[in-house]
């Protein structure tokens, strides 16, 4: 049986790992806080433990970016 192929959604996860825009090396998830306009949206932090840089992303809890 190979009916249900898991095809995975273009959504974020809250184990997702970004590649560093500088050097390439993954970020880490390091901090999700609630946003201040979009209700059940919120803004997750990554951090790049290589170079230090810091990346954050708007997502919902469907993992949907608001448009
Ligand atoms: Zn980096």
């Amino acid at each position: 049986m190979f009916g249900n192929q898991n095809v995975r959604p273009n959504k974020y996860g809250i184990n997702d790992r970004l590649p560093c825009p500088n050097c390439k090396m993954t970020m880490l998830l390091g901090r999700r806080t609630l946003h201040s306009t979009l209700t059940g949206f919120e803004v997750q932090a990554f951090n790049c433990k290589k170079c230090g840089n810091e990346i954050e992303r708007v997502i919902d809890v469907d993992g949907n970016a608001p448009d």
